[in-house]
């Protein structure tokens, strides 16, 4: 009789579903979201001296909480709920350098549910105070690669959810189109001279976003190349260049939001290009010119996107090419008056931008790439 009743041949009340009544809620809610926020710039300065060469940043420093994680965020909230791990109540759990807490901060914020963000004591006091304005609350750890097992511990012991941006960044995110960064970027593009960029520049942190590009750059069968750029303390350059993914840095990176000390699982070196690795204060340097040039202040990584951009821009002009190159202003400089922009600090590091910012003065001017810091790749 069991069996039969089982297998339906008995008529059974059916379950409740009270979950799925909060889920269609917080979807309502992001979809909500979205529908207020709009499409970020593709900015196109103008270089004097890059004859040939066209420059555009797509400016994620727009989104409402200040950076490309706003897109990272709203797909892990999307992943866990579309997943069933998000429920009304559930607390959420994240491992992060900053930024990719600040943006969740925000959504947790949104759907009422609690948030800890598992960060190193160097966070900057902005994205902390950020964190805390949107009600989440800060755990602190002192190695940076400790986050990752504290996070987990911490979901563990609450019985919630550790987002976990390093891992599923990659998934997270719809490569094919959805409006990801990369469709946003081709079409926004599809007007220019050249609308097929021949290069996208991109550092890495979680490495999603390179995952993204790299990966819609097949889709759509199109000639653009993918260099990702890495910072002094940093395991990702040393994995692409034969290292592995069991490569590792214990130095904690410098810049906020890119360089790791483990190979992240979101990591795709297949569908990189070319990968080169630069100093802490030739991105630093690049931050404050972008920024004198933009009149307004730009972050840390932003930098380290620019200068491999201007290095690719002094490698096509060599052989009189032409066409466009892309990169991305990760977030902005107000989250970093105290570090980047505050010379004194920038001293106490023992970082000299000196030379660095001269040479790439003189070669957005003329297009002369020369000087000081003219030799910054370091080697493998
Ligand atoms: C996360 C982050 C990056 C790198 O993006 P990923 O997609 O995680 O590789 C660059 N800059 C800033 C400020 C970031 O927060």
């Amino acid at each position: 009789m069991t069996t039969d009743a089982r297998m339906g041949h008995d008529p059974m009340p059916l379950p409740p579903c009270p979950d799925r009544e909060w889920s269609r809620r917080a979807m309502t809610v992001l979809e909500g979201d979205g529908r207020r926020s709009a499409d970020t710039h593709l900015v196109k300065p103008i270089f004097p001296g890059l004859k040939g060469i066209s420059v555009y940043l797509k400016d994620e420093s727009t989104h409402p909480t200040g950076s490309l994680k706003h897109r990272l965020a709203r797909s892990l909230f999307l992943y866990g709920i579309c997943n069933g791990r998000i429920r009304e109540g559930t607390t959420l759990v994240e491992a992060s350098s900053g930024s990719t807490a600040v943006s969740e901060a925000y959504f947790a914020n949104l759907l009422d549910l609690p948030f800890i963000a598992v960060m190193p004591q160097t966070t900057s006091a902005q994205k902390i105070e950020a964190i805390r304005r949107f009600g989440g609350h800060c755990h602190f750890v002192d190695a940076p690669g400790e986050v990752y097992d504290t996070a987990a511990r911490l979901a563990a012991e609450a019985g919630g959810y550790y987002l976990d941006q390093f891992t599923y960044a990659e998934r997270a995110t719809d490569w094919r189109g959805n409006n990801n960064i990369a469709e946003s970027i081709f079409a926004q593009m599809g007007a220019e001279a050249h609308r097929v960029p021949r290069w996208v520049v991109m550092s890495a942190g979680t490495g999603g976003t390179a995952a993204t590009i790299g990966r819609y750059i097949r889709y759509r069968n199109l000639d653009t190349r993918l260099c990702v750029v890495d910072v002094e303390h940093s395991a990702f350059f040393d994995a692409y260049h034969g290292g592995g993914r069991g490569s590792r840095c214990e130095t904690p990176s410098r810049i906020e939001g890119v360089g790791r000390p483990r190979v992240e699982p979101s990591f795709v070196p297949e569908v990189i290009d070319h990968m080169i690795k630069i100093p802490d204060a030739a991105s630093i340097a690049a931050m404050r010119v972008l920024s004198g040039r933009l009149f307004r202040r730009v972050g840390g990584s932003t930098g380290t996107n620019f200068y491999a951009l201007c290095l690719i821009a002094a490698e096509l002009m060599k052989t009189g090419e032409e066409g466009s190159l892309v990169s991305l202003i990760c977030d902005s400089g107000e989250r970093y008056a105290a570090t980047y922009y505050d010379d004194a600090w920038l001293a106490a590091q023992g970082i000299d931008i000196g030379p660095h910012c001269e040479t790439i003065e003189r070669f957005l001017d003329t297009g002369r790439f020369e000087g000081e810091g003219s030799m910054p790749a370091i080697a493998p």
